[in-house]
């Protein structure tokens, strides 16, 4: 039976994560969710079914357009695989349907961002607000304990991603400092600090390794949302164990 469930949920991530995709990509662009129908962006031929299977047509297709054989961006697939798995490891991972549905958010609006940051370095005015009405809905439905955890995580995630974009002028965006305000409603103020020490930590660790090796030059643009989506994340699904280890050794 929780094979069967398990087959489910890694479906319905995968076609979500699909259709992510397509959000992110279109709100980025400005355009409409809706119509036009999905197109190849270089030929313009209408994507079929056999088009648009998650994971699956990009390896079968083996990364390129069936009409025109342009590359088809590794993004969709990326995400699409990411948002199954993730659905998946928060139904295997948590104690209850309530952190299981947390998860599905927080990793819904993750995976939105990361293709808006990575396609248009930008994080939508549109998307955020979306999510901050609808994790006031779930934070209605499903109170944090303290209730209050919910506005303060999200001011403290404002206020202290606000002070770091003043402080280190431009190296953290406005829409960065939107984003945090925006989780932390959903998890609290323990988790999204956690989630932004981490971030900034794995961001450091990747930065540092970049330049050594050669692969990034100083003073490039580097994506800030892929390091969030790996700190928001462990801090999530991690947040206590990682802590518990720190007290550990601290004390
Ligand atoms: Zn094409």
């Amino acid at each position: 039976m929780s094979i069967l469930i398990s087959i489910y949920i890694l479906t319905l991530g995968l076609v979500l994560g699909s259709f992510y995709n397509v959000v992110g990509l279109r709100v980025a662009g400005g355009q409409s969710i809706i119509s036009p129908p999905s197109h190849c962006p270089s030929c313009g031929r209408r994507l079929t079914i056999r088009d648009l299977v998650p994971v699956f047509s990009y390896l079968f297709l083996r990364g390129r357009c069936r009409t025109c054989h342009q590359k088809i961006s590794p993004i969709y697939p990326i995400v699409e695989a990411s948002t199954g798995l993730l659905f998946l490891f928060s139904f295997l991972w948590t104690a209850s349907i309530e952190e299981m549905l947390c998860g599905w958010l927080l990793a819904s609006l993750l995976m939105i961002v990361l293709v808006t940051d990575l396609t248009e370095m930008m994080i939508p005015d549109k998307i955020l607000l979306f999510f901050f009405i609808l994790f006031a809905f779930f934070r209605i439905i499903f109170p944090l304990a303290p209730w209050w955890d919910a506005p303060a995580g999200a001011a403290s995630g404002f206020i202290v991603l606000l002070l770091i974009a003043l402080v280190s002028r431009g190296g953290m965006g406005g829409g960065d400092v939107k984003l945090f305000a925006v989780m932390g409603l959903l998890v609290g103020v323990k988790i999204v600090l956690l989630g932004f020490f981490l971030s900034t930590f794995i961001g450091a660790v990747i930065g540092v390794a970049g330049l050594l090796t050669g692969m990034i030059r100083r003073r490039q643009p580097v994506p800030f949302v892929p390091f969030i989506v790996l700190g928001m994340l462990a801090a999530y699904f991690f947040g206590d164990r990682l802590m518990a280890i720190y007290y550990h050794l601290l004390f």
